[in-house]
């Protein structure tokens, strides 16, 4: 459910063509291998529950990651000695990333959170389907939470901090802008997902976030108002509650669209989270 999977192939193509240097065949399939590697370090590092998701079960006899072309719209699948990733979703990895160690992070972080879905229960996507039909508001508490997994367990092998493992679970969003085929309340889902994210990432750059605290969960909508949250440390607790102006609530919104400048674009939103978290105000 990450990298939402409702772009159409010819938009996916479209999207991709545009992007600039692109990198060629054989840099691409070097760089996939890269990911694989990264990616299967990252499964192999997990020695426990980390956060709540055991994971152990269902990796028993696991050796690696390895890109595949999967059936029934899956986007992981655990196979024997491998865990199969979607060819595509691989490839849109790697088209995006400016190197081969954002790629790697990037990779890693996709895996784990696909995996942290199969025993949330929601491993099969015909069951998130349904799942958004009833409360997209669900489906986006429980990518978040797997987020926040797949962060840790990244951070805790020691390649990153926290804080830019958010950064990059936000910006690989971007990758997947909503477009005209997105119902309004899936575009709210990502942009929650991308605000939630962004909003995590900054609290944790200025040392606002404590290194046992939860993950942050961003909720605005319909309303004139946005209200932040810590979860999954027990009780939420709530971190922020401000009024939103128009344009504010026209930049949260249109925090997952499509962006011409995707630099400029995160200026807009951090300018309006720095306004509205008194945290991040006191910090600035
Ligand atoms: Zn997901």
């Amino acid at each position: 459910m990450d990298s939402d999977d409702s772009d159409t192939p010819r938009q996916w193509a479209l999207r991709i063509s545009r992007r600039p240097q692109r990198p060629t065949i054989d840099r691409l399939s070097q760089r996939i291998q890269h990911m694989e590697q990264r990616a299967g370090e990252a499964v192999l590092s997990l020695r426990g529950p980390v956060f709540g998701v055991d994971l152990g079960p269902a990796l028993l006899g696991v050796v690696g990651v390895r890109a595949a072309t999967l059936t029934r719209d899956d986007k992981v699948r655990v196979a024997g000695p491998d865990v199969l990733v979607e060819q595509a979703c691989m490839a849109r990895i790697a088209q995006a990333a400016a190197s081969d160690e954002d790629a790697g992070l990037d990779a890693a972080l996709y895996v784990l959170h696909e995996l942290a879905h199969l025993p949330q229960g929601i491993g099969d996507y015909a069951v998130v389907q349904r799942l958004r039909a009833i409360d997209e508001g669900l489906v986006l508490d429980m990518d978040l939470a797997a987020d926040h997994f797949a962060a840790l367990v990244v951070a805790q092998i020691g390649w990153t901090e926290l804080a830019r493992l958010k950064d990059r679970q936000g910006r690989g969003l971007c990758n997947y802008p909503v477009g005209p085929d997105h119902a309004p309340a899936a575009r709210l889902r990502k942009a929650r997902r991308v605000v939630s994210l962004r909003a995590d990432c900054l609290l944790r750059q200025r040392g606002l976030l404590a290194s046992g605290a939860g993950y942050v969960s961003a909720a605005f909508g319909s309303e004139r108002g946005l209200a932040v949250v810590e979860m999954g440390r027990g009780v939420s607790t709530l971190l922020a509650c401000a009024e939103l102006s128009p344009r504010a609530q026209a930049v949260l919104l249109g925090a997952a669209d499509r962006a011409a400048d995707v630099r400029a674009a995160t200026a807009r939103l951090d300018a309006v989270l720095y306004r509205l978290l008194p945290q991040l105000r006191r910090a600035a």
